[in-house]
């Protein structure tokens, strides 16, 4: 059962605040890369006011982040004739991501979800001796962070402006308790547009006591542009041999299997919908990757051949979630007015296994106090 509750919304009315000044050199006005980061007050949540910023390349892509839930609520990347559309879905209107019926669907496009990314079965888990119950918000289990996680709430945001390009960084206080995780843990993410077309992503946290802690991106990209088709035809390859299997709750059972000779393999190239009827209910699966590497290195490469537009996942994580937006029913009305039906859109989630916390022989999930949670994952865009 998927439901939620905001409180304090008031309406959306888009002021222009003005816009940052970046720390580029002045004298060239006329690439993006010297242009200002523009940030506009787009409504307002909890009693907190929600902005939205654009960052812009010289290459022309752009990227809008809402403060509100670290929503990319568009990203536009070049075909290969050079078009810029939108990559990814989501709303124009800011104030879709926080109307009721959108969150009863719970498809947290293009949001930051935490504290724990994924699923946690029966939304349990112990640590140091002592039980801890997270709310439960997907049939039995505990998903993205619960009822009212890290996608739904306002962030603190400041732009940030590095030789890499524009970008945002976003940070956000949990207190302890909250969704009922223990610690008071600070979370940041900032989102760079780099000059080389790249959407990186650099989070960082610290806590005052231990907690699982897996934040991820849960962006759904459609290379097409303006979302035209469903992503069936795109190719994909992830550079995974081995997957996480779940029993019918999407809980892992704790085993890794092979994906060699089965529809689940991607390894070489093949596209999301050449075997997907063999894979049921779709692809929402974890990806072991292939290596024990934390240094960031490509994991997945997807194509689509109509746009020629291609993007390649680059992670520290030692997994990805692969979710094929099987759930997307046609409820929602998006950007440009598209209606997003199933499989309209792709995510490629990387991030720790699901329910580590429960499984033993997962990678830990756990941040202790002292210690800075950190990881980086980079979305590359080709043409
Ligand atoms: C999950 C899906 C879920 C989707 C949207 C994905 O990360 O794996 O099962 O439906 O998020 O909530």
């Amino acid at each position: 059962m998927k439901f939620n509750k905001l409180l304090g919304i008031v309406g959306a009315a888009s002021i222009i605040l003005g816009v940052i000044g970046g720390c580029a050199p002045k004298q060239k006005k006329s690439t993006n890369e010297n242009m200002d980061i523009k940030k506009e007050i787009v409504g307002q949540v909890d009693g907190k006011d929600v902005y939205q910023f654009t960052l812009t390349n010289a290459g022309g892509m752009s990227a809008k982040v809402l403060s509100y839930g670290a929503i990319v609520t568009h990203l536009y990347a070049p075909d290969r004739d050079g078009k810029m559309e939108n990559v990814v879905l989501g709303f124009d209107d800011p104030a879709q991501y926080w109307t009721e019926p959108y969150i009863n669907d719970a498809p947290y496009f293009g949001s930051v979800v935490g504290r724990y990314g994924n699923r946690i079965a029966q939304g349990k888990f112990t640590l140091n001796g002592k039980e801890y119950q997270l709310a439960t918000n997907n049939g039995p289990n505990h998903l993205h962070g619960g009822l009212k996680g890290f996608d739904k709430v306002v962030w603190d945001a400041e732009p940030v402006m590095t030789e890499e390009g524009q970008g945002v960084k976003l940070t956000y206080n949990s207190v302890d308790g909250e969704e009922g995780y223990p610690g008071n843990l600070t979370i940041s993410i900032t989102y760079t547009l780099t000059k080389d077309n790249c959407l990186k992503c650099d989070y960082s946290g610290t806590i005052d006591q231990p907690c699982p802690v897996n934040v991820t991106h849960h962006g759904y990209f459609n290379l097409t542009g303006g979302a035209k088709t469903n992503v069936l035809g795109h190719e994909m390859q992830i550079m995974a041999d081995r997957y996480t299997v779940v029993d019918e709750t999407l809980i892992p059972t704790g085993e890794l299997r092979p994906v060699a000779g089965t529809p689940m393999d991607f390894t070489e190239p093949h596209t999301i919908g050449e075997r997907i009827d063999q894979v049921e209910g779709g692809y929402d699966h974890n990806y072991v990757l292939s290596d024990d590497v934390t240094e960031l290195r490509p994991v997945a490469t997807v194509k689509e051949p109509v746009s020629g537009r291609s993007l390649e996942v680059l992670t520290t994580e030692p997994g990805v979630q692969f979710y094929s937006g099987n759930f997307l029913l046609g409820n929602l009305t998006g950007s440009g007015g598209v209606v997003y039906n199933k499989h309209w859109g792709f995510c490629l989630e990387t991030q720790h296994y699901p329910d580590s916390p429960n499984q033993p022989t997962f990678p830990s999930t756990i941040l202790e106090p002292g210690e800075k949670y950190s990881h980086t994952t980079v979305y590359r865009f080709g043409n």
